[in-house]
């Protein structure tokens, strides 16, 4: 392994960025396209306007997809060919890391020595990718998991299949490999210590950001017009993928508990869901509609396609309480921006909505999943919203993507700055070197 190659300025002048199984130029809200994807654009951005210049990789999904797109100025998407362009799914990706990881070396070898100062991987497939990466160009690995399948395991909701052993395996790997963690809260950064084993000195808490100029409070009444409903509505709003995990469900049961608390509600009371399916179970909008059915509220519920950020805002400043009851949830991008504009929310006390809603300031917290817990705290929030609607906002405010971006190019300086100063292990005696047990595997290092 050749001597590590320490930044020339102290800052990195390019990343590469992986991001094997979803790109940032798909529009978020179904399939696999969901927070990571806005974390990746909004960070790139900030990172470019930094100086540093940013390649995504992602997996060509199309053959109609160019193989660069500038997605922004300093921010190049490069489609990587590695297996059959469409019908593949997320669980059959890993047979196709060895052609991506090719694709990517092979990118990096056309430029001079040296062409990426840093690989941050996004999601334990792209880790696989950027471990190889990181020890054919010696420099450091950072890691963002989003989400990590033993936490997931342990919160499965009924109807989703638990995450394989094969992936639990490769989230090790690249929690021991990577040179710095990038956890979303200081609960992530627990549980990658407490599950994976993870050095707490690599493991770092940046928490992503909300763009306030996008998602800001906004007229209600214009919102509301541009979204299509009455004024006297009250809407409660759940916005994301349709996936168990997520539990749009419990919002469903909570309205019809709601209405069979106080049956004069029907005339106002609306449920928007925004978002399209993702995995397995929850499928369908259908299953949903089908729900609505059996509960007596589909004259109550309203689905919409996955919004553009633009048209997204207006649903949260249309809404009066955005509901998010997921069984977990790394961060909670959705509660932020409903926060940011302006709209208070109730939220399961899971993973990082702690941190996302201020129980009691911003929004409500519960704890578990039952209908009626979640119905008495969206009754609280109504009773109160104006003054939670004002924390809300207030909350929102204390993150920003550009102090995220700040974080990271801190981050990547100090992972060089180990590499630089730390003795280089040959490659020999990594891959000789004593042997590791992880899960039960033995893994040579
Ligand atoms: N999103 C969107 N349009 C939609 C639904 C969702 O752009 O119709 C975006 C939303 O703005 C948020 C992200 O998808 O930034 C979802 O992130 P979150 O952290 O809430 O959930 P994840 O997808 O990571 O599980």
């Amino acid at each position: 392994m050749p001597a590590p190659r320490p930044f020339r300025t102290g800052t990195p002048r390019r990343v590469a960025t992986l991001s094997v199984h979803t790109s940032p130029l798909d529009q978020p809200g179904a399939g696999d396209a969901g927070g990571m994807n806005v974390y990746i654009v909004e960070a790139s951005r900030r990172l470019a306007a930094r100086g540093i210049e940013v390649d995504i990789f992602t997996r060509a999904t199309s053959s109609d997809l160019p193989p660069v797109v500038e997605m922004s100025p300093g921010v190049t998407v490069r489609h990587v060919n590695a297996g059959p362009f469409e019908g593949l799914g997320k669980e059959e990706l890993p047979a196709q890391l060895c052609a991506f990881t090719a694709a990517v070396l092979r990118e990096e070898a056309q430029h001079e020595p040296g062409f990426y100062d840093v690989v941050h991987s996004h999601y334990w497939l792209s880790g696989q990718v950027g471990w190889l990466a990181r020890d054919r160009w010696s420099v450091p690995l950072i890691h963002t998991a989003h989400t990590l399948a033993k936490v997931k395991n342990e919160a499965l909701a009924a109807g989703d299949r638990p995450e394989p052993r094969a992936r639990v395996i490769g989230e090790e790997q690249v929690v021991a490999e990577a040179d710095r963690l990038i956890a979303n809260t200081d609960e992530e950064a627990r549980q990658l210590v407490r599950l994976y084993g993870a050095d707490p000195a690599r493991t770092l808490v940046v928490p992503p950001g909300v763009d306030l100029d996008r998602f800001s409070p906004g007229g209600r009444a214009a919102a509301r017009r541009a979204v299509g409903m009455s004024q006297d509505a009250i809407v409660l709003l759940f916005v994301g993928r349709i996936q168990p995990l997520k539990a749009p469900d419990v919002l469903l049961h909570t309205a019809a508990r709601l209405l069979a608390d106080d049956p004069a509600l029907r005339r106002r009371l609306r449920v928007h869901v925004v978002g399209a399916p993702s995995g397995s179970g929850l499928d369908a909008p259908e299953q949903l509609q089908q729900l609505a059915t059996t509960l007596g509220i589909a004259d109550v519920v309203t689905f919409f396609p996955p919004q553009p950020p633009e048209r997204l805002a207006d649903h949260y400043r249309s809404a009066d309480v955005t509901v998010v009851p997921s069984h977990n949830e790394s961060f909670g991008l959705v509660a932020l921006e409903s926060q940011a504009c302006g709209t208070p929310v109730v939220a399961a006390a899971v993973g990082g909505l702690p941190t996302a809603v201020r129980d009691g300031v911003s929004g409500v917290l519960v704890a578990g999943h039952d209908a009626g817990d979640y119905a008495a705290a969206v009754r609280a929030v109504l009773a109160r919203r104006e003054l939670l609607a004002a924390g809300a906002r207030r909350h929102a405010a204390r993150f920003s993507w550009d102090r995220t971006a700040d974080a990271l190019v801190e981050a990547y300086a100090a992972a060089a700055r180990d590499m630089a100063t730390a003795p280089a292990r040959p490659a020999r005696e990594r891959l000789l070197g004593p042997l590791r047990v992880l899960s039960g595997v033995q893994v040579a290092r």
